[in-house]
């Protein structure tokens, strides 16, 4: 199977390579007459005289033989340098880092980074007892009977650092925790959690999101009812499922929490924000805000309940609060409303 980050490459550089096709080819030392749409013998099949003619039609460094058919620029350039796929993605790279930059964009569109999203969530399987999931989250007294299938265990997800000029290289492939973000509309993009040996990567970005776009979305630990707990981290959202049994949903960060999207069928909302009092109060203000927003909202039948935990030591969030409690080192606010 084509590994789900390299098929975003590739296609990142297919994006960028659109309709410079001719400059590229022409970068990487291919024959002047070939750009130039002489009709020449094949370089692909190596045969006849004049059967071959570089077109470029769709601006994908098209090709046509009346022997062998069409092609890309792909395809031509490993014919022409004796190169494999590999090595050819690598030139276009490097040769398009060196032409100058147009406003094509290198993004990816949404729908691109849905569609990748949904095949890596398909890569992946529910969470059993005993995966590096489970044991990871049982490591944090995190550990469920059953999880919910908004989780899932990657056995092998491609680890990327960024290189340069933004281009990004698969380091490894670790065991990972991946988690669905969901809109009313559906999957929005993934939460991933890189766990090596059953443990987070020791490393800034062993949590990350594989797209941005997902304002107001949310990780669904259960289906809300009329009551809904939401808070930050999907580790918070565990302890606070644990300690609850409330539907719980997260925003995956304070920026996030504040615009949290919030059905109108709820009359209950509880947020459990973090302590980031040792800090700026990010967590606090961002709780405050979407308390505020939620209270405000109209509902059918009236306004809604509305209640805010934090912590009560600086710097601490649910999970830890949970950690601490279940190892009996701390006495802590109950979790629960009065
Ligand atoms: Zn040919």
């Amino acid at each position: 199977m084509l590994d789900a980050d390299y098929a975003a490459r590739i296609d990142a550089v297919r994006r960028r390579a659109h309709g410079r096709w001719t400059e590229l080819l022409g970068a990487l030392g291919l024959d002047e007459r070939m750009l130039k749409r002489k009709p020449m013998a094949c370089p692909v099949c190596k045969d006849g005289v004049d059967r071959f003619q570089f077109t470029d039609k769709f601006g994908e460094g098209n090709y046509h033989c009346r022997k062998c058919g069409p092609g890309g620029g792909f395809k031509l350039l490993q014919a022409c340098t004796g190169t494999d796929f590999h090595a050819a993605l690598c030139a276009v790279e490097k040769a398009l880092g060196t032409l100058p930059h147009t406003a094509r964009s290198a993004e990816p569109s949404p729908e691109w980074m849905k569609k990748l999203a949904q095949r890596i969530w398909n890569e992946a399987r529910p969470v059993t007892v005993g995966d590096a999931v489970d044991r990871y989250l049982r490591s944090r007294r995190l550990g469920l009977a059953a999880y919910p299938p908004s989780l899932r265990f990657h056995p092998a997800l491609g680890y990327y650092r960024k290189e340069g000029e933004g281009k990004a290289r698969k380091v490894a492939e670790y065991p990972a925790m991946l988690a669905s973000v969901q809109s009313p509309q559906g999957l929005v993009t993934l939460h991933r959690t890189y766990l090596p040996d059953g443990c987070k990567l020791d490393a800034e970005d062993a949590k990350k999101l594989l797209s941005g776009g997902y304002v107001g979305a949310s990780v669904q630990l259960a289906a809300a009812t009329d009551e809904l707990a939401v808070c930050e981290g999907i580790e918070n959202g565990i302890a606070v499922l644990l300690a609850t049994g409330k539907p719980v949903w997260c925003a995956m960060n304070a920026a996030n929490l504040e615009k949290l999207w919030v059905p109108d069928t709820v009359r209950r909302l509880c947020i459990y924000g973090d302590n980031d009092a040792g800090t700026d109060f990010t967590g606090q203000a961002s709780a405050y805000a979407l308390a505020r927003r939620a209270r405000r909202e109209p509902v059918p039948g009236g306004t809604r309940q509305v209640d805010v935990f934090i912590p009560r030591q600086p710097g601490s969030d649910w999970a830890e609060v949970w950690r601490q409690r279940q190892e009996g080192a701390q006495k802590e606010p109950r979790l629960h409303a009065a």
